[in-house]
């Protein structure tokens, strides 16, 4: 149609009745492709899909007034308990990687797991910061890829929560996306959120296969121990919690107001970093309040004792509640 469009009126000369079949093609031609740019333009970004009804009912709540509008969760231990074991696994498959992949000496690899970890927010963003490159759905498969799922098991009680709200919810996890749906459909959880903020979300592919380590790896275990004010830390080139920078471009990429969002994660340091935006903070896994947490939750099903505002405000409007909604019971298993 667009060759027949575009060469037609060059081609030859036309009488009154081609002249208006023109005219209609040009016309559904400019229609169609105001559709694309609108459509183009509402295209979420990567790994954040909107749900248009989930949207609905977002505004409906809006409209109310309720103080937030938003929940964002971290995913692994924050969703599920630690004691699932998937931390320890996980842990386990990050020295194997960098044991057998890096070819790092076994002695160096437990401080240096903890000094990456604690410097760069993430062990993957410290690996690369001091000058391993490697590929990152390489590094995503071996470490996540062989954790055990199985020991994942359906949790209808968080389920009900969820979606007893008829308010935005989303997942932020520093993880890759196939990890994330993993994890999320293990639960039954998958269509409880809107859309998941994960690594590839923040990062951009890597198109190293591994071999453009650098050659003068940077002793960051040395440094931290004697720091030398003419060397600079190496900067990591990654994107990931707890960093600020990450945090801010998450909530610009999910239009989240920091303002009307509440946000669950089992560590200190990212719950931190979420108030120092202006996020109101639920530490979870502990009931122990640490600095810049509002509330503390030994485990995620607590939420509705921490938040009964939330389930106030959504019984004041019942006209709201989504066809799907379920009964307000809690329950507790801290
Ligand atoms: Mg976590």
């Amino acid at each position: 149609m667009h060759c027949r469009l575009f060469s037609f009126p060059f081609a030859f000369s036309f009488d009154q009745a081609a002249s208006q079949r023109i005219k209609i093609l040009a016309f559904f031609s400019s229609l169609l492709v105001a559709k694309l740019r609108i459509a183009s333009s509402r295209r979420p970004p990567l790994d954040f899909c909107i749900d248009m009804e989930f949207e609905g009912r977002y505004k409906k709540v809006q409209s109310q007034g309720g103080r937030f509008d938003c929940l964002l969760f971290d995913l692994d231990d924050t969703l599920y308990p630690l004691s699932s074991g998937m931390a320890a696994e996980c842990c386990k498959n990050i020295g194997e990687y960098m044991l057998e992949k890096l070819g790092i000496e076994e002695s160096k690899i437990p401080d240096l797991c903890s000094v990456l970890y604690q410097k760069y927010g993430t062990t993957m963003a410290g690996l690369r910061a001091i000058g391993y490159n490697f590929n990152y759905d390489d590094y995503h498969s071996f470490v996540h890829g062989r954790l055990p799922y199985e020991t994942l098991k359906p949790d209808p009680v968080l389920r009900q929560l969820l979606l007893s709200l008829p308010i935005r919810k989303a997942i932020f996890t520093n993880a890759d996306r196939d990890h994330a749906a993993r994890v999320l459909k293990r639960l039954g959880l998958e269509d409880c959120f809107e859309g998941v903020i994960c690594f590839e979300t923040l990062n951009q592919p890597s198109s190293s296969s591994g071999e453009e380590t650098s050659s003068n790896i940077f002793d960051i275990v040395g440094y931290l121990s004697k720091p030398d004010p003419a060397v600079d830390q190496p900067k990591t080139p990654m994107l990931c919690k707890p960093s600020v920078e990450a945090m801010e471009q998450a909530l610009r990429i999910a239009n989240i107001d920091p303002q009307r969002t509440v946000f669950f994660d089992d560590s200190a340091r990212n719950i931190q970093s979420a108030k120092a935006i202006g996020l109101h903070t639920v530490l979870v896994g502990t009931s122990q309040r640490v600095k810049g947490a509002d509330h503390a939750l030994e485990s995620i099903h607590n939420v509705r004792e921490a938040l009964p505002e939330l389930w106030e405000e959504a019984e004041k409007s019942s006209n709201i509640r989504p066809s799907n909604n379920v009964t307000m019971e809690t329950s507790v298993t801290a």
